[in-house]
């Protein structure tokens, strides 16, 4: 099992590396260091290419198996032998639509916690919407849907500053807890990993999360609120769509 320096945790804007393939199977390498974002807690997998000498490969899937972080290749024929260097770029319009969703779902969550004492249950993330799923009791109705779309424009507009910290186990929990969180989730996760990453959007959200955020809300731009489903069992699903202006 090749371990791999996951570049996004600390910054999110990276788009272009340099790395060491360290493994290989039939059509995908495994890098020692990686700025793709492999899919995984909803959000959908970094695209892009990997170069080396003259060989561009096409990376059109990344995921993690047997607890690799595999780059799955389009020319598979063609793959660099383990010790080679490579260049990595990601698919950056894919990867920052990715950004912008994933942090307003955050919003969105809080949001919603807030004002109608709803915890968010599951989310997706991909370059056409970003959705999640919240515990209601009744269907939303179209007025409240307006209202929740104001409502979290309102903090978007606000220009949060979206803060990554890292934190050991108990800090994490101690610290969500604090701003008023469950933190029944961070009790799952396997007691090896002992340092969680938080995401803090201004004061407004805090989260321990993996995934990919922008920097400020403001990249973000406006939401809408596209649609509402009911999932059975008091449960609903928003979905959001960027406005593009
Ligand atoms: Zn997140």
């Amino acid at each position: 099992m090749a371990k791999t320096e996951l570049l996004y945790m600390n910054d999110n804007y990276i788009r272009t590396f340099t790395a060491k393939v360290i493994a290989k199977g039939d059509d995908y390498l495994v890098l020692d260091k990686t700025a793709f974002y492999p899919e995984g807690g909803g959000q959908e997998t970094d695209q892009g290419k990997i170069t080396w000498g003259n060989v561009v490969l096409t990376v059109w899937k990344v995921k993690r198996e047997e607890g690799e972080v595999r780059h799955f290749v389009v020319e598979k024929e063609q793959l660099p032998p383990v010790g080679e260097e490579v260049q990595g770029e990601i698919d950056w319009d894919r990867r920052f639509t990715h950004m912008r969703f994933h942090t307003a779902i955050h919003v969105l969550s809080t949001y919603m916690k807030e004002h109608f004492n709803s915890e968010v249950v599951g989310n997706n993330i991909s370059t056409r919407n970003g959705r999640a799923d919240f515990h209601l009791e009744n269907a939303l109705t179209q007025e409240q849907l307006k209202t929740i779309e104001a409502g979290v424009n309102e903090i978007i507009a606000q220009n949060l500053p979206v803060k990554i910290s890292f934190m050991p186990r108990e800090d994490a929990i101690a610290f969500l807890k604090e701003k008023g969180y469950q933190t029944d989730y961070i009790n799952m996760v396997p007691k090896s990993v002992k340092t969680f990453r938080i995401i803090s959007v201004g004061d407004y959200d805090h989260a321990s999360c993996a995934g990919t955020h922008v920097a400020n809300t403001s990249e973000i731009g406006r939401i809408v609120v596209v649609k509402r489903r009911s999932m059975g069992k008091g449960k609903e699903r928003i979905t959001l769509a960027l406005a593009e202006e």
